[in-house]
């Protein structure tokens, strides 16, 4: 990939995409400033409840009366290569608008927009696969046909943390089983959303078959409210989900809950230590820290505690702190004042439970660094299991540290918390790896590897983190149903075959 230059863009005006027509005028926007510059990059219209029905509308038509569904899955799986690879093309582009909008390092946006494109190309290869079951074992007349069939409508709703790449964890999903979406992305990342959907219509995908609705939480909530979207698959804060949750109650459509996490580093003293300090600086650093599997507890063996935490400290103390679209920043600009300011209060908070800086969190004096939302990534010693910053999903670059001395401490203190989305083991003893890993309430666990798993996996939470998955064989099957019908072939004789259980309540 070319190196994005840092110039200064006139905004775009970012509007919905509904069946093809893309709509750019309407009495509200929203001015989304970049978050290294604070300069206004993008005005992203204010949808809600009559552009969501209008989108929906264009998704119900395309279902119910639209090409898509009845497809072959050989044609549904060609548009979906298809999409992949505009989506190459435009590689460079995608990358710098997430890195631009979100404040991630560019490197990490392109990291994104590689991974995304792959999702696509994996859900086609899924789309071949799609397939329901037979039974023939009650009665030589009996056949039973368990049919696959896509779900129908379906919303998704993308936070701004990986814009592109959350986008196709669900939608080349969802396209693959036949179903058509109504998209809604955070208003703080929406240009790779509006470039997607046009670059997917320029595929050939039919239109209606993907809409795109931008704006804040009123769209997204009218999305979830309405009765004719058949499923909601949600990404974001806890909060937000079970706000979700309640909306979602009234035609009682099915739900994909993709929420916030507290994931612990678990260190053993038979860790390969060096090894383990990288990961756990990458695990509280990658994406300026503000990913769901982030990696904000660090849990260590009292035995090598001290010697670990120096080492991690002088790491995390050379990661470099610069404008997102400078290629050698490692760490870009967290999404908004707002969020740094909270962020920060983690670390306070911190200390009025006793806990100990060990470096960071102290302002930036770079010139080049002006207006933007950055912070030096902090490291706090001697963390109370009782405390905020161990209990609260932080969303940015602060690693508390817990020490341990039993590995059942350690689990109690890796599961004492709301969250249950992934969990990281670093120890060369697997008989440590494998009971832990079991013990663990999370839907991932990475071993002497950290937010490091390909599409084949599935991927959703425990507990508050989520309901569903996503990825892997098991998100594709999130967005179908299964139909099941019996049938006898001969002639009735005077009654209904007698089975011990008729298999109705
Ligand atoms: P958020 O909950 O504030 O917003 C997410 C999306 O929901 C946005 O598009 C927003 O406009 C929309 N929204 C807001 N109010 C809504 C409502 N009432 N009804 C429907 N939609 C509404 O989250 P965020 O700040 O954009 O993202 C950060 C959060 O996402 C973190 O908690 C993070 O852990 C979580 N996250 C989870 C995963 C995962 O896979 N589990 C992945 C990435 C991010």
């Amino acid at each position: 990939m070319s190196t994005p230059t840092i110039t200064k863009t006139e905004a775009r005006l970012i509007g919905h995409i509904i069946a093809d027509q893309e709509a750019n005028r309407a009495d509200e926007a929203i001015d989304r400033r970049a978050p290294g510059t604070d300069e206004v990059v993008s005005q992203v219209l204010a949808g809600g409840s009559a552009e969501v029905a209008a989108a929906v509308r264009a998704a119900r038509t395309a279902f119910d009366s639209g090409a898509w569904p009845k497809m072959s899955v050989a044609e549904r799986a060609l548009y979906l290569n298809r999409v992949a690879d505009l989506i190459d093309a435009n590689a460079d582009q995608l990358a710098r608008l997430d890195a631009e909008e979100s404040g991630k390092p560019i490197t990490t946006a392109e990291g994104d927009i590689g991974g995304a494109a792959g999702l696509w190309r994996y859900a086609a290869a899924l789309a071949l696969t799609m397939k329901g079951q037979t039974f023939t074992g009650n009665g030589p007349d009996y056949t039973g046909l368990v049919l696959r069939e896509p779900v129908g409508v379906v919303g998704l709703i993308i936070p701004w943390n990986f814009p592109a790449l959350i986008l196709s964890q669900k939608l080349p999903f969802a396209l693959a089983a036949g179903c058509t979406a109504v998209v809604k992305p955070s208003e703080f990342t929406s240009s790779s959303a509006h470039l997607l959907v046009k670059l997917i219509a320029q595929a050939g995908v039919p239109a209606g078959v993907v809409n795109l609705v931008v704006g804040d939480g009123r769209a997204g909530q009218a999305l979830t409210e309405s009765d004719d979207v058949d499923l909601v698959s949600f990404t974001g804060s806890t909060a937000t989900g079970r706000r979700v949750l309640a909306a979602a109650a009234g035609n009682m459509k099915k739900l994909s809950l993709e929420l916030g996490g507290k994931a612990a580093n678990i260190v053993f003293a038979d860790a390969d230590l060096e090894d383990a300090a990288a990961g756990v600086v990458h695990g509280v650093t990658f994406n300026n820290g503000e990913c769901c599997v982030s990696q904000p507890r660090l849990l260590v063996h009292a035995s090598v505690a001290d010697e670990f935490i120096q080492e991690v400290s002088r790491r995390m103390q050379r990661v470099r702190v610069g404008q997102p679209l400078d290629r050698e920043t490692q760490l870009g600009a967290l999404i908004h004042a707002p969020h740094l300011k909270r962020v920060k209060s983690f670390i306070s908070g911190a200390q009025e439970y006793g806990g100990d800086v060990i470096t960071g969190g102290q302002p930036l004096s770079d010139a080049a660094l002006g207006k933007g939302q950055f912070m030096a990534p902090a490291l706090i010693d001697r963390v109370a299991a009782d405390a905020p910053i161990f209990q609260e999903e932080i969303f940015g670059p602060v690693l508390g540290v817990t020490r341990f001395t039993t590995a059942s401490e350690a689990i109690g203190l890796a599961n004492g918390v709301q969250y249950g989305l992934a969990n990281t083991i670093w120890s060369k003893n697997t008989d440590t790896v494998l009971d832990v890993a079991k013990a663990l309430k999370s839907g991932t666990v990475y071993v002497n590897t950290t937010i490091d798993a390909p599409p084949q996996m599935p991927f959703g939470g425990y507990k508050a983190s989520g309901i569903g998955r996503e990825m892997g064989e098991a998100g594709f099957e999130e967005f179908t149903e299964l139909k099941s019908v019996s049938i006898r072939t001969g002639k009735r004789v005077n009654s209904f075959p007698q089975t011990d259980w008729e298999g109705v309540a």
